[in-house]
């Protein structure tokens, strides 16, 4: 893997065979992904499609999180305007880890109609300066939308010019939201400006690993540096936990690219392993710190339920030798947590559960759904690619559970909850709106403040969702008051209907 070399990340249509539109059950899921190449699941399509999300948007769930930055947004001022939605957290979550830090702080180019006649070169060039002068940050981050992509502003030419006349580094990002309609491009758009544009000093990676003897690999391993590379998705909780277990194996953890300063990519090169907490996030990154400096790394599953914690804890054992000790870590975590656990299988044992979001994060939630005695009856995955496989492993009696592959398109979602009737969902923040007003006791697949890795994660996904069940009352509330947004005839059809795979699109 190198695409360092381009201006920016290639679409993961291209580069992960990866799809978007699917409906089907696991089994067929799994053998579609197999044969992606010869395009399956890669080249289907919808022939209607409802609230498509955009790349851009997602980039800023890394960007937004970056300490001492300024962020300028390039297009209308419509780009990135969800930004504000997370402006009190974002500040919060910085200054957990630096007290001094800044909140978050953007800026838009605010491009019009005479800007798409005559470029957007003059309005980004003075909002760089202005950033530079007011904010004095250590990076000034230009995310480039679609309207400078398709009117042909060159920012990586104006952007170049510029950095002599600015004390921040200037870090363009190509996330324009056409380009792709797989929304995680996105994580391979920022870490290519990150590649590009952080990892400057190569002679940092320790001096050992120029060499491929073992011996040398050995000394290397006992360096016991870690970095484990954390999401959006995370929480300040989910870090103190998976800190927690592998400080227990005795290693040394530091945790990029969210919420990192520009300097810690700097010592990212120090490192004897990089981990990825989801292969979706990070494989453009970790492969290519591998190819330039040789540096392993880990993608396998994610440490959410305690199977899928298990392994993951014992892969990065494996690497530094500390398989026994990781064995005892583990059997006397899941001691403690069997004990816990108890009281809330009483009450949560056989309900049926539907999930909703990344693929990663549904498979391996699914484990602590099934851990809890419950029954999974269905997925909807953001996108599917060859990351899910593994975290499939961790499940049982899977095979002929419906499975649907959809970046939002809430028409979908709403004719399958209404022929599923599950008794709980678990799905992605983006889609509680649809979702609760199917009157159902819902839990968000992830949350910004709540803990859901690693053994005390499980635990707290048993907790809340313990809690959901016994009082949904306002969800209920809304399905009485608020009908469905959709015709009754959509109800009768097959969600699927406006799927096309390959050979029809
Ligand atoms: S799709 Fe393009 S125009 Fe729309 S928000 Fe994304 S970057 Fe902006």
């Amino acid at each position: 893997m190198n695409f360092l070399d381009g201006k920016s990340a290639p679409a993961r249509e291209d580069r992960l065979h990866a799809s978007i539109a699917f409906g089907g059950i696991c089994s067929q899921v799994k053998t579609c992904e197999r044969a992606r190449a010869a395009g399956c699941t890669n080249r289907s399509n919808r022939l209607f499609s409802q609230a498509q999300g955009c790349q851009f948007t997602l980039s800023l769930a890394i960007l937004n999180s970056l300490r001492n930055a300024v962020i300028i947004m390039h297009g209308p001022i419509g780009c990135g305007i969800c930004s504000t939605g997370n402006i009190g957290q974002n500040k919060a979550f910085k200054q957990i880890r630096d007290p001094g830090s800044e909140g978050l702080i953007w800026l838009s180019t605010n491009l019009d109609e005479p800007d798409v006649i005559g470029g957007g070169e003059q309005k980004l060039r003075e909002a760089v300066i202005y950033a530079d002068r007011e904010f004095r940050p250590e990076t000034i981050i230009v995310c480039n939308g679609c309207v400078p992509a398709l009117i042909g502003d060159d920012i990586d030419t104006i952007l170049s010019d510029m950095q002599t006349q600015t004390a921040a580094t200037i870090m363009p990002i190509h996330c324009e939201g056409f380009k792709t309609k797989i929304m995680a491009t996105a994580y391979d758009a920022v870490y290519h400006g990150i590649l590009k544009n952080y990892i400057r000093h190569p002679d940092r990676r320790l001096p050992l690993w120029e060499s491929d003897t073992d011996t040398f690999k050995a000394e290397y391993r006992r360096s016991r540096n870690v970095n484990i590379l954390n999401v959006g998705s995370m929480s300040y909780s989910d870090e103190v936990e998976l800190r927690r277990l592998l400080e227990g194996l005795g290693l040394n953890v530091s945790f990029i690219p969210c919420y990192a300063e520009p300097e810690d990519f700097q010592y990212a090169l120090e490192t004897s392993l990089n981990v990825s907490i989801c292969g979706t996030h990070d494989d453009y990154f970790v492969g290519h710190l591998q190819e330039k400096y040789r540096i392993p790394f880990l993608v396998d599953t994610i440490p959410i339920g305690r199977k899928n914690t298990s392994i993951w804890i014992q892969k990065i054992a494996a690497h530094f030798d500390r398989g026994e000790e990781a064995d005892r870590l583990i059997a006397a975590e899941n001691a403690v947590l069997d004990d816990a656990l108890e009281p809330y299988r009483k009450t949560l044992a056989g309900k049926r559960v539907y999930l909703a979001g990344g693929e990663v994060r549904i498979l391996a939630t699914a484990e602590v759904i099934q851990d809890l005695g419950m029954e999974v009856v269905g997925f909807k995955a953001h996108h599917y690619d060859q990351f899910a496989e593994p975290v499939f492993a961790a499940l049982e009696n899977i095979d002929q559970v419906e499975f649907s592959v959809a970046t939002n398109q809430p028409f979908e979602m709403s004719n399958i909850l209404t022929k599923l009737k599950p008794d709980v969902l678990i799905t992605h923040v983006g889609g509680n709106n649809i979702a609760a007003r199917h009157g159902l006791p819902l839990l968000p697949l992830f949350g910004p403040t709540y803990n859901y890795c690693g053994y005390s994660g499980v635990f707290e996904i048993a907790r809340r969702l313990n809690k959901t069940v016994r009082n949904y009352e306002f969800n209920r509330q809304l399905s009485i008051n608020t009908p469905l947004p959709f015709k009754k005839t959509w109800y009768e059809k097959d969600p699927f209907s406006y799927i096309k795979y390959a050979e029809t699109v």
